[in-house]
């Protein structure tokens, strides 16, 4: 049915019928839960391995007794690790603990207090704001505001985010001070962004204050479903741009092996490790190194890594193909849902039209399927159209997200013809 087009009764009957089948979703008391991109269990075991495979041999191939204390940099294995999945070279990579959202919260907390490479501290500044581009990652946005940071909305586009936009807004505000990016198979729209942005990226260093940063959380670096997408190199661009001070990379094993128990991996310039560094030697005397040896022999080769990954995938692949499946029948023809179709990553975004984000998470949390809440991919939580909704299909059993999307289209349905009918 074209809702636009439809008259008030048309709306009315149609609204009673999907009414009726919603009363009866309710009274099957389910309780499904697709809020938050986290491995299933399958995913987990495969990397059960891990438990036991330093056999008792605790010293790493240079030496180093990983069951002592040291090393702020990470052992070198596992820094190889991190280059690996990043690409670049190993000397600009620390391996951390267990989360890369602490190394993030390290990061931006250091340009906040001291500065980056001799730049005055953000909080001199006196109204410092990063661009986020949305819908965008809520954790990414929970720092900010947290800090008291300032937060400016920037669209994404398919290829990345509106770079017209971003670059208009540094030209105009040297208060700028950073970018929030996450380059492959974003979260949660799962874009990953086009050569030409990362180039427009890579060249902002020239027109931005000097403490301005690019914050480049390669989270799902290498979370391909199939075949491999590729992502231009943002530490070459900054080279040859002469803008290398101007991006901290970040990334994590934690959608690799066990989630909260992987490896974090921060990479940057020499000037910038060097302000990170001291920082993080305040805070620490050193990472978990038995776990980062663990890691590095599980891990012995690159080649290891991408089979790994192409195990998630195949886990994974018929998550997503559900929920698009799912997307594909109830809105093709219509206007009441627009979304991607990523090709790697945790996430599927979904717009519903505008107004209806809210409606369509409170009715399907009545039905007993949690979503993650409206507004929740937007700085400071509030989605100034109330559209996106984001939708995580990997943790549910293949069964239970089936379910939980015919709820979920259903309650796209009913809250689209409820707001016509407003
Ligand atoms: N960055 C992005 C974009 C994510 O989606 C997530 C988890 O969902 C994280 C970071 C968290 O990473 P970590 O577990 O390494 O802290």
């Amino acid at each position: 049915m074209d809702i636009d087009a439809a008259t008030r009764e048309q709306l009315q009957n149609w609204e009673k019928e999907l009414n009726a089948q919603y009363q009866r979703i309710c009274e099957h008391e389910l309780s499904l839960d697709i809020t938050r991109g986290k491995p299933s269990a399958d995913q987990l075991h495969l990397s059960d391995g891990l438990d036991g495979i330093l056999n008792g041999e605790y010293r790493a191939a240079d030496g180093t007794d990983t069951r002592n204390y040291g090393g702020l940099e990470g052992l070198m294995c596992a820094r190889e690790l991190g280059a690996d999945i990043l690409q670049v070279p190993v000397e600009e990579v620390i391996a951390g603990g267990n989360s890369s959202l602490t190394l993030m919260y390290c990061a931006v907390l250091t340009g906040y207090l001291f500065g980056y490479a001799g730049n005055k501290p953000w909080k001199e500044l006196e109204a410092p704001k990063f661009l986020c581009p949305v819908p965008g990652y809520d954790r990414h946005f929970a720092i900010c505001e947290q800090l008291g940071i300032g937060m400016v909305n920037v669209p994404m586009t398919d290829s990345g985010p509106d770079m017209d936009a971003v670059e208009a807004l540094i030209e105009k505000d040297r208060d700028i001070i950073g970018i929030w990016c996450v380059p492959k198979f974003s979260n949660p729209t799962g874009v990953t962004y086009s050569a030409e942005t990362v180039e427009r990226l890579a060249q902002l260093g020239r027109i931005a204050n000097p403490g301005f940063r690019i914050f480049w959380d390669n989270a799902y670096a290498i979370h391909d479903l199939d075949n491999q997408v590729n992502l231009a190199n943002i530490r070459t661009a900054t080279v040859e741009n002469d803008t290398a001070d101007s991006v901290i990379q970040f990334a994590s094993t934690s959608k690799v092996t066990h989630a909260g128990a992987g490896l974090a991996f921060v990479s940057a310039s020499s000037d910038n490790l060097a302000s990170l560094k001291k920082q993080m030697q305040a805070m620490t005397i050193g990472p978990d190194k038995i776990n980062q040896l663990r890691h590095a022999r599980f891990f012995a080769e690159f080649t290891l890594l991408k089979e790994h990954m192409h195990k998630h995938a195949q886990i994974l692949k018929p998550k997503f193909q559900c929920v698009l499946s799912h997307l594909e029948k109830a809105f093709k023809d219509s206007d009441l849902g627009e979304w991607e179709n990523p090709l790697g990553g945790y996430f599927v975004s979904f717009n519903t039209r505008p107004g209806c984000a809210a409606a369509v998470v409170e009715l399907a949390a009545q039905a007993g399927v949690k979503l993650t809440p409206a507004g929740a991919t937007f700085p400071y939580g509030v989605d100034p159209e109330d559209r996106n909704i984001r939708i995580a299909p990997s943790f549910p059993p293949l069964d239970e997200l089936d379910t939980a999307m015919s709820v979920f289209v259903l309650c796209v349905k009913l809250a689209s013809v409820r707001k016509q009918l407003e």
